[in-house]
This record gives structure tokens, sequence and C-alpha cells, in this order.
């Protein structure tokens, strides 16, 4: 397989269906509460995305039953939504894929549910940190390695494990295209990033161990060790050689009353 370069019109397109999921996700923020559920999360979301006039992107891809991936606390990515109520404290990892336009979009979120540890809370600033890291690195001149390098660098410095076993990737009309992308990797290592290449870069980053377990249901990744994990990802394109974000939290922060400026380097 090789790279799917992108057009304007069509980056133009893809940045449609990452606003959409965007959207999805700052209509969830408001949401997430103790006591409510994950189940009931996931029939909001797909009713908001069928609304404007898009597919839920993941529902039946591979067969994954859901609209969200919906991993809470010690589960890294491919959570299955459910009737558990969530509780003060936990933390739960969103990931929401929507197709519009026949392209996909595909980004994440790690929110707090309730009152949050301060060792969470700081597992949750570097992981989210660590994907601007990654994003700074996306662009002509360099390679997909140092994407990763600056992912790992920054997680590994604050004392987490990057996990190996998932990746980022690129985006487009299907949902997982050429390049993989690694959070970890060699400076200068792996293919070139040139003008017109998408991406979903998304570190998901443990409080403990890097190492990972699968549930029986065949789908859900935990943390070999049950600390918790965050996953946050965007979707990144490369456009005049420098990498600009496609998605924003901007409607999650607004829901939660934060105010941020960490995306206004990669804004056009
Ligand atoms: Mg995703
Ligand atoms: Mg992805």
């Amino acid at each position: 397989m090789s790279m799917i370069i992108k057009s304007r019109e069509e980056i133009e397109l893809m940045r449609e269906s990452a606003l959409l999921v965007s959207k999805t996700l700052g209509m969830l923020a408001s949401r997430i509460k103790p006591g409510v559920t994950s189940l009931e999360l996931d029939k909001l979301a797909e009713e908001f995305i069928r609304d404007h006039n898009a597919i839920p992107g993941f529902l039946g891809m591979y067969n994954f039953p859901n609209t969200l991936c919906m991993s809470p606390n010690a589960q890294v990515v491919h959570g299955i939504p459910n009737n558990t109520p969530l509780e003060s404290g936990d933390i739960i990892s969103i990931d929401c894929g929507v197709l519009k336009n026949e392209f996909y979009g595909d980004h994440a979120y790690t929110f707090e549910v309730g009152e949050v540890s301060e060792d969470v809370k700081r597992l949750l600033e570097v992981s989210k940190a660590s994907l601007y890291k990654g994003i700074e690195q996306c662009k002509v001149g360099n390679r997909i390695g140092d994407i990763g390098y600056a992912i790992q660098k920054h997680c590994e410095d604050a004392g987490y494990g990057v996990v190996r076993e998932l990746v980022g990737h690129g985006l487009g009309k299907t949902l997982h295209e050429d390049p993989q992308v690694p959070n970890y990797g060699k400076r200068g290592r792996g293919k070139k990033i040139v003008e017109g290449l998408v991406l979903a870069i998304e570190p998901m980053i443990n409080m403990g161990t890097k190492r990972t377990r699968f549930l029986k249901d065949g789908w859900t990744v935990l943390t070999k060790d049950n600390k918790p994990s965050a996953h946050f990802e965007h979707d990144v394109a490369v456009i005049d050689g420098e990498p600009e974000i496609l998605s924003t939290f901007d409607y999650i922060y607004e829901a939660l009353g934060i105010t941020s400026d960490e995306e206004k380097p990669f804004k056009k």
C-alpha cells in the first residue's frame, strides 16, 4: 500500500468530516456525568451523526457493534459501550468516526467524570501535550519517525508507558490508510512526510506499563497493570508544508468552560 495524497478540495471535505466528529464529542462533553452509561452516550452520538447527514464510521467496521469506542480507566482503546454507569473519578476515552462526503473523520478525547485525582489529571495533560508535540513534527522535510519520537520522548520523560500495539494512521476514503503512525520511533526514520498527506495522530499513553492485554470480547484493549490510560487524537493535514489540524477540541472546551490556545499554531 502506498500513501494517498489529497487535493485541497479533498482536504476541505475531510475537514467537514473531522469537524462533525468534533461537534459530536462537544455534544457529548456536557452529558458525561456520574450515573450516565456509555451506551446512552453512544445512542446520542449515533443520532447526532445521522442528523448531520453522515454515517457512523466505526459501526459495523470490522464488525464493531457501536458508534463510539468508549474506553474507561484501564481500557486503552476499542472499548464497547455498555450499561455500567460512569462514576466520579473515572476517565473515559471516547473515539468517534464518521463517514461524510465519502471521507472519514476520526478523532478522540479522554474525558474526566466528576472529580478526578491529581495523578490522573497529570496523565491526561501530558498525553494531550504529547499529541501536539507529534503534530508539530508533521511537516514536509520530516519523516514519520519524527512524530513518534516526539510523542514517546514527551511521555516517557514523564514516566508513562507508550502503547506499542496500536498506532495512528493515514486517513481518507478509507479509515486506515498508509502510513502507520506509531507513537514511538526514531528521528529521521520512516516514510517522508509530504504535501497533501492527512494523518490521524493518536497517542495512547498508560500511567504505568506500556504493556497491554485484550478482553475476551476480542475488541477491548486494556493496560496489563490495570492502571489508567489516555487517548487523544486529531486529524492533521499537511498544507503548504506545515501541519494543519482539521479537527478541533473547541466544542468540548466550550461545553466544559475551558479556554485553550493549544491548537492555534496549527490553524490557518
Ligand atoms: Mg480514532
Ligand atoms: Mg484513528
